[in-house]
Order: C-alpha cells, then structure tokens, then sequence
C-alpha cells in the first residue's frame, strides 16, 4: 500500500538522474530499475549535511567581517582622519584575501559528486575562477605600483570583477538549486531575503563601475549577498538534517 506521494518531491535517481517527482520508497525507477530506497534528494547524506552546514559557515563569517572595512572608512570621513586610511586599506588586504581563501575552500569542500556532477563541476570552476580574479587583480596592482602600466589596470578594472562576480553568480544558482530541491519536502519556500541577495548580486558589476558611490557601495552589496546565499543554505542543511532524520525513523512523509 502506497501512501500519498508529495506532489513536489523532487529526486533525482542517484544512478541515472531521472526525475523521480512523485514516487515513494519501494518503487522502481522507470529509467534504470533502482529501487527507491530514500526520502529526498540524493545530497541528504548525514555526513554531506553536516560538511555543507560546517563549510557554508566558513563562508559566510568572513563576508561579514569584511564589513568592517567600509565601516572604519566611515570613521576615517566622519572625523575627517584622513591619515588613518592607510589602515583602512590595510585591514582591506588582510580581511579580504581572507574572504576570497575561506569561500574557495568551502566551495572545494561541499562540491561534492553527490549533489549531482554538474554542480559539483561548476563549484570547482567558480573557486578557480574567483581566486583568479582576485588573484591577478592583486598582481596587477602590484605591477601598477612597481612599473606603471596603465593599460593593464584598466583592463583589470572592466575585466577582472566581470569574473568575480560572475562565478558568484554561478555559486549562488547552485546554492538556489540545492535549495529549490530541498524546499518541497521541507515544506518551506526560501526566504524573501536570499531572493533579494542573489538577484542583487546581477547589479553589482555595472554598479560597481560608477565611481565613488558605486567603488563605496558595489562591494558591501556583493558581499552581503554572498554572505546571505552561504547562510540560507547552512539554514537549509539543517533543515535537511532534521528531516532526512525524521523520515529515516520510518515517520510518513512531512504534511
Ligand atoms: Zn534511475
């Protein structure tokens, strides 16, 4: 006797991919033959939950000390301090590297296989390209102040975050996705606040072209954007945790 599948369940068969919406434990899948033996969607393995929770932490933590960069520059204008700059840029070069090293060693660490191998595919990119970026613009800085070569710093300042921010961009459809597959078994929609940060995250790069106020502002957008994508998504493997659990016990599917 079959209970009521939930309509929404999204299950990819671990084997084959196929989309097993709709089925319950106990059915085949019509592609491959696999019995279905689990609840939800193949990436709700405890030890995979528990790593994705620990490392969106390592994520997230860091893009919001990194606020506090904006916030000293606060204090360097209101009090007109302007010599203090110096260590504003200075907690610039050691809370952002920080930042860049602690995402890229989250995104290798939960770019598993098991969440599908495309995903995991565009995860290991993303860091790549990100640490890249972040990497050559340093460099080229670094070039700027040792030899001067004008041509390479403009092009550093159009191309450069173009990639940053478009491997963000990438992350965080992972992120959603991850979350859109989870969301119908835990019953809950994501939040209207992860929605707002990841659609933010497509005005960052041209905001971040108008001087002053975009140099100012585009950053500490991005930023918390990213920092909201990494944070709903601990939220949602700890959903995850507790439900898988709930439904290894043998309860019936949530309401
Ligand atoms: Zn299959």
């Amino acid at each position: 006797m079959l209970n009521k599948p939930p309509a929404t369940r999204l299950l990819p068969c671990p084997r084959c991919r196929y989309d097993l919406r709709g089925r319950v434990v106990g059915e085949h899948c019509p592609e491959c033959g696999w019995t279905i033996d689990t609840f939800g969607p193949v990436w709700w393995d405890e030890s995979l939950l528990k790593r994705m929770m620990l490392f969106a932490r390592v994520a997230a933590i860091p893009c919001w000390i990194l606020l506090l960069v904006p916030l000293h520059f606060i204090f360097v204008v209101a009090n007109a301090d302007f010599a203090s700059i110096e260590f504003t840029f200075g907690i610039f070069c050691v809370l952002m590297p920080i930042q860049v090293i602690a995402q890229a060693v989250a995104m290798f660490a939960m770019g598993d296989t098991r969440l599908g191998e495309s995903r995991a595919r565009a995860l290991f990119w993303a860091a790549i390209v990100r640490v890249a970026a972040f990497g050559l613009a340093a460099f080229v800085l670094y070039l700027e102040w040792s030899v001067a070569r004008d041509h390479l710093l403009a092009v550093s300042y159009f191309v450069l975050p173009l990639f940053a921010v478009g491997s963000d961009i990438v992350t965080s459809r992972v992120l959603a996705s991850l979350e859109a597959e989870a969301c119908p078994i835990l019953w809950t929609k994501p939040r209207t606040r992860v929605k707002v940060a990841r659609g933010t995250l497509w005005i960052v790069y041209p905001f971040l072209l108008v001087p002053f106020i975009g140099w100012y502002f585009a950053p500490i957008i991005w930023t918390v954007a990213m920092a909201y994508c990494f944070g709903e998504l601990r939220g949602v493997a700890d959903a995850s945790r507790t439900a898988a659990r709930s439904l290894r016990a043998g309860a019936a599917p949530l309401p």
